[in-house]
């Protein structure tokens, strides 16, 4: 990392405002600054469907811009094509903790006068050109669920660059309130059967189980299906107390930890793969990224997703869809429209990721590394 670099991520501290989840967030600052219904807000397909759920909560439409070729992150290219005069706002996500081209979003958005916010839930440290990732643009959301780089439980942060924006965040805070009792009690007991078990052999097991007890409606999933007009609960809430106290008590020594072990690991992972076993997806030049899992492009995922499963290792297939986990009947819910983002389409059936986290040893590297090379 550069001089420039270092300075900037240790900059990094817990902010001031946190939200029930990271889309939460992204509402917040959509409102802040006076998106609504009439308004565009263009985002990158090969996303989560927490990001067109929180631009609708606002009342906004979601227009899906395609990836680079060869790359996880937004193409400027199909920005400037997708862009209309309904366009409010640009959400620009660093996907993985891949760095996106944020230099040439930026001069975009200059050019039309468009906030730009950015995506930082898969990255706290990254940087490009030695500057930290979140500090481009006006404001900038985090997530802190499962499999993302710090795990709380369920949770969001914004941080905000832009004076004015930043005041009219501190006005709007007051309007979210603490979420009921009984979410903070689903949520605790969640985060204590993660944080006993959660570890590359227990990924399938726990994956098989959080779906079904998500589905059953006994534990907080990650999808609301939401209709036009209509808006969960969940915009209205900050992040839970009890995650709150930890977030201010862990967050920048958990970023550090996160930070230096996803980087050992993925230099582990890079010095394993046979060429030709996998392709990395593209990093432009002067990007530093974190990975918040390191992704692979292979050409037959489905076979290496169940190879993985019957050796009881974890690789994830995410994301499947380009508005992951959405299938394609349900795309119209949020506005997507099959074949509008060709290169999202092709890499859903290429990518697959491999953890990162602290409980990852090179044991499971090396395993892992078997079954890709493969
Ligand atoms: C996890 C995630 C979010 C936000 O998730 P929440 O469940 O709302 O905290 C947003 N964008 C991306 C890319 C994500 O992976």
């Amino acid at each position: 990392m550069t001089t420039n670099g270092t300075l900037q991520a240790d900059s990094l501290s817990p902010s001031p405002f946190t939200y029930y989840r990271g889309r939460v967030g992204l509402y917040a600052l959509l409102k802040a600054l006076g998106i609504g219904p009439g308004d565009e807000v263009a985002t990158q397909a090969f996303t989560c469907v927490a990001v067109p759920e929180g631009i609708m909560a606002a009342g906004a439409r979601p227009v899906f811009v395609d990836l680079e070729p060869g790359g996880l992150n937004l193409s400027p290219d199909d920005l400037r094509r997708k862009l209309t005069p309904r366009t409010k706002a640009i959400v620009v996500q660093h996907t993985f903790g891949i760095p996106a081209r944020i230099d040439l979003v930026m001069s975009i958005s200059s050019e039309r006068s468009l906030p730009v916010l950015e995506d930082c839930c898969h990255t706290h440290h990254a940087t490009f050109h030695g500057q930290r990732l979140g500090t481009f643009g006006a404001g900038s959301f985090c997530s802190y669920e499962w499999g993302k780089p710090v795990v709380l439980g369920v949770g969001g942060s914004i941080e905000v660059n832009d004076p004015e924006l930043r005041h009219r965040i501190d006005e709007q805070y007051r309007k979210f309130s603490a979420p009921p009792p009984a979410r903070a009690i689903k949520v605790a007991i969640q985060k204590i059967v993660f944080d006993a078990l959660l570890s590359p052999r227990t990924y399938w097991m726990l994956k098989d189980g959080f779906r079904r007890l998500s589905r059953a409606g006994m534990v907080e999933g990650n999808y609301h299906p939401m209709g036009e007009g209509k808006i969960s609960d969940d915009f209205r809430w900050r992040m839970l107390p009890a995650l709150e106290r930890n977030y201010r008590r862990e967050f920048t020594q958990r970023v550090s930890a996160f930070t230096s072990h996803s980087r050992w690991i993925s230099a582990a992972y890079s010095a394993g793969l046979h060429s030709g076993a996998a392709q990395i997806p593209l990093v432009p030049a002067g990007a530093e990224p974190v990975y918040a899992r390191y992704p692979l492009l292979v050409a037959d995922k489905a076979r290496l997703v169940s190879r993985a499963r019957e050796q009881g290792i974890e690789v994830s297939d995410w994301y499947s869809t380009p508005v992951h986990p959405l299938v394609e009947s349900e795309w119209p819910l949020v506005h997507y429209e099959a074949g509008s983002c060709p290169e999202a389409e092709i890499r859903v059936g290429q990518i697959v990721s491999l953890p990162t986290y602290g409980r990852v040893t090179l044991k499971h590297v090396e395993k892992l590394m078997t079954v890709v090379n493969e």
